[in-house]
């Protein structure tokens, strides 16, 4: 049999209770944010171990990885939340397995989940992913894109436009990893203020949700801190 982290239990109470914190330092009640337990390269014994411990949403980031999963804890009743980049090749099965996508970067991507999504399926909940930060090599819309992709993924019969996502470069300063969250939050002010109603902010991972948290953050969306390192 085999022993060690791969078969560990999870215990997400550590976690659970640096959000309850953190949530209640901003002056905000800890229900408002979201867990997104993040299980790419994870087994899904693994998932199951972390769903046994009270865990409901998770992320994942390859479109034929996760469908593995999803039909592997089809017994459970989980929300699954796609956050990885999104080809066009593979916006049918993501369409059809997950609940949310965080990770909406172009209205093309959009407009195919709108039109493969199952009418006998809810709508599905989606984010625009902003890059808060400009970097080469990462997704996201610029954030002077927004008011028009959103206009136009707003407008898609089978989706809902919940709110914004982003994925910033690695920053151990706190004060800074909170600047670009704030940043985050006013872009979806800005777009409030122009009449949408955005109510989700996808932001804060195993090393800055707590900063995410004090910006607002609905939903951290953390791996490493939950299940170690990954392989
Ligand atoms: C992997 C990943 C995470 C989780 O990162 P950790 O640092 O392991 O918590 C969150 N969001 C996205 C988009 C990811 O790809």
């Amino acid at each position: 049999m085999l022993i060690g982290p791969q078969n560990s239990e999870i215990d997400p109470r550590g976690i659970l209770d640096r959000i309850a914190r953190a949530a209640r330092r901003a002056g905000r009640d800890p229900a408002e944010v979201t867990l997104i337990a993040v299980g790419k390269t994870q087994p899904a014994e693994r998932l199951r171990a972390a769903a046994a411990a009270g865990i409901t949403d998770f992320g994942e980031n390859y479109p034929q990885e996760a469908a593995t999963k999803i039909d592997l804890l089809a017994d459970l009743p989980l929300c699954w939340h796609f956050i990885g980049r999104l080809q066009s090749n593979k916006t049918r099965l993501v369409a059809n397995r997950f609940d949310w996508v965080h990770s909406i970067d172009r209205v093309e991507i959009a407009r195919r989940l709108s039109d493969q999504r199952s009418p006998h399926r809810p709508t599905l909940e989606v984010c625009l992913q902003v890059a808060v930060v400009p970097e080469p090599s990462k997704a996201g819309l610029e954030p002077e894109a927004l008011p028009e992709a959103a206009a136009a993924v707003a407008a898609l019969p089978r989706l809902r436009l919940r709110g914004l996502m982003c994925l910033p470069p690695f920053e151990r300063e706190p004060a800074r990893q909170r600047a670009v969250f704030a940043r985050l939050r006013e872009l979806r002010e800005e777009l409030n203020a122009r009449g949408f109603a955005l109510d989700a902010l996808s932001m804060g991972m195993s090393a800055d949700f707590e900063a995410a948290i004090a910006e607002g953050a609905t939903h951290v969306r953390i791996g490493t801190a939950l299940f170690g390192d990954r392989r």
